[in-house]
């Protein structure tokens, strides 16, 4: 799996006769196939982040773990192989933490790796001590610690291999000091790694229950409002093909989560996207594929849903099934299970045709739906309030063509409006906050995905809020010289600055500022500047369409920050009844 110069590279075949631990760590997940490195260095990991360079791969170092850990997250989710991130010991594992944890309820592959204090001095007050094997554990779906060199190759493939072994998740990885400066003979250390190689060559032991294929194959033929809801789930198993089949020969009208968008193009005649509430609401057999019933699909439950309707579920974990007791559950991965369920439906085919009443109360109800919104886009609003810029910036996009940019969103109203604005044509070119609604994610998603798809363009859409968690990382965008636009939308705080109303804030503190606002007016596009990137400040339609067009073919990193009534926005996005 490796490339061939790193092969080369990861030979040991030049002078000294012995290694250190940093150095066959490295060289462990260069033989293990990994690429790629997201980290902070230091105390005791720096080597190792050296190491890791000088055999190939490519090590990004970030100003914070946390921001370098959700980049992990996102590119084991882009790239289908584990993201590595490197951290050092203590605070830097902490920070880690939560990009491990956004990783395992993502079920996204990661592995972190921390430096850990010399296990002599553990429990003596050493320096950055703490039990880090400890704290992983309600963040990770497996953990090692390697106490000695020798077991070091072995851990390395063992984490790597539990990252994407059924559902995948974030894993964890404990080296001590100590084991970092030991040394062992290159002779050792190959066979050590021949070893690890061999036991982690696992052979994948699936089997689909073809009982329930046809079960499911004869629900949906006979439902009389079938839907398909994919999520991203079926965009990490690359199930596009397949689900593209199924859903043209059947004629079966199709939801997308939010990161299932793209999977199919959301212009697809077939996309229900604009007519979700009828379509969930109505429809009598659903088959949800690597999608959760969680809250984002209101858990499957009336009122949203109809109390009749009967669920087929794919997905890669047998919890999950048994979690949601479907009518029928299939356990397996999304894009095998949906060429079964083709390759049934093919000896016997069925369509539902653009006349059968379902699809069309679903088309017409998307095309009412879909005009009243494009009259609304069609304003130019100024000052901006969400919808005009976010249509411009569609457009822009749109206009790219192919291969289409990855889109990162993150914020209450930027995320909940762009949604609905913004258009997904290609399989995983859309991250957001995600399964837990995190906020902080869009500096390192950008990262990861420039580093994950080089011929893409990544362009960020970030509330001023989401955006100020990690925004130093846009040094990161510069040194690297990553083809990322972030685009701010600047409202002047969470949800849009200072809201509040006089009776709500009384006491000594009342003339402080509310805790929804920041500065009025940041001038969030000269921090990009600080470091020699691009900035723009717009506030109108023209001056936005230019900055776009600009930074969009120069695929530079570049800021633009965009002002925002701080009226426009609703508090709490669309989630008003969770605050
Ligand atoms: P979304 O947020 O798009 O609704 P979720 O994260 O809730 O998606 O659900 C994704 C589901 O996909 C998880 O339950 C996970 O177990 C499942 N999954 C992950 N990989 C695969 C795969 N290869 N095949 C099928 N299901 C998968």
């Amino acid at each position: 799996m490796a490339h061939t110069d790193q092969q080369n590279a990861n030979s040991l075949n030049s002078e000294p006769t012995h290694i250190d631990g940093s150095y066959l760590v490295s060289l462990s997940f260069a033989r293990a196939g990994v690429d790629r490195m997201f980290g902070v260095v230091g105390i005791p990991v720096t080597s190792v982040a050296n190491h890791a360079l000088a055999l190939g791969i490519r090590f990004i170092g970030f100003h914070n773990e946390q921001s370098a850990g959700y980049a992990a997250s996102a590119y084991g989710y882009l790239t289908g192989r584990p993201g590595v991130l490197l951290t050092v010991s203590g605070p830097g594992c902490v920070h880690g933490l939560a990009g491990l944890s956004n990783a395992g309820v993502n079920a996204w592959p990661m592995v972190m790796i921390s430096g850990a204090s010399d296990q002599r001095d553990f429990g003596r007050g050493d320096f950055q001590e703490l039990d880090q094997i400890g704290a992983v554990k309600p963040f990770s779906k497996f953990s090692a610690k390697a106490s000695d060199i020798s077991q070091i190759p072995n851990c390395v493939f063992q984490v790597l291999n539990q990252a994407v072994s059924g559902r995948p998740g974030g894993c964890y990885l404990d080296v001590p000091t100590d084991v970092l400066h030991q040394s062992i003979s290159k002779s050792e250390a190959e066979k050590l790694l021949a070893e690890a190689e061999v036991s982690s060559k696992q052979e994948a032991n699936e089997t689909v229950d073809y009982a329930k294929i046809e079960k499911a194959v004869s629900l949906l033929r006979h439902a009389e409002r079938p839907l398909i809801v994919f999520g991203k789930g079926a965009a990490f198993a690359r199930a596009e093909d397949p689900l593209k089949r199924l859903v043209e020969t059947t004629g079966i009208p199709f939801l997308p989560t939010p990161m299932g968008k793209g999977l199919l193009p959301d212009t697809h005649e077939q996309a229900a996207t604009a007519a979700r509430s009828l379509a969930i609401g109505r429809c009598d057999v659903a088959l949800v594929v690597g999608a959760r019933l969680n809250w984002l699909l209101h858990f499957g439950e009336p009122p949203r849903w109809s109390k009749d309707v009967k669920f087929i579920l794919v997905d890669i974990s047998e919890d999950e099934i048994e979690l949601r007791k479907p009518e029928v559950g299939l356990v397996g991965d999304a894009k095998r299970v949906l060429e079964m369920i083709n390759k049934e439906i093919k000896d016997d085919p069925f369509c539902l045709g653009k006349s059968h009443s379902w699809v069309e109360a679903i088309s017409k109800k998307t095309k009412e739906n879909v005009s009243r919104m494009e009259a609304q886009l069609a304003k130019d609003v100024v000052p901006f309030n969400f919808q005009t810029p976010l249509r411009i910036i569609r457009d822009a996009i749109l206009a790219l063509g192919s291969p289409a940019p990855i889109l990162v969103s993150e914020g209450a109203n930027t995320m909940d409006v762009g949604r609905s604005v913004l258009i997904q044509t290609e399989p995983r070119t859309r991250l957001d906050a995600g399964t837990w609604g995190t906020m902080g994610v869009g500096l390192g998603y950008c990262i990861a995905a420039a580093v994950a798809s080089p011929d893409r363009l990544v362009v960020a859409v970030e509330g001023d809020s989401g955006f100020g968690f990690s925004a130093m990382e846009v040094e990161t965008l510069v040194r690297y010289q990553l083809p990322v636009v972030v685009i701010v939308f600047n409202n002047g705080g969470v949800y849009g600055g200072d809201r509040r109303r006089a009776q709500e804030i009384v006491g000594p503190y009342k003339d402080d500022p509310a805790p929804t606002s920041f500065v009025p007016g940041a001038a969030y596009h000269t921090l990009i500047e600080a470091f020699g990137g691009k900035g723009y400040l717009v506030g109108t339609p023209d001056e936005l369409k230019s900055a776009l067009g600009e930074s969009f073919s120069a695929r530079k990193p570049a800021v633009i920050n965009v002002t925002i009534d701080p009226y426009a926005g609703v508090e709490s996005g669309g989630m008003q009844h969770k605050n």
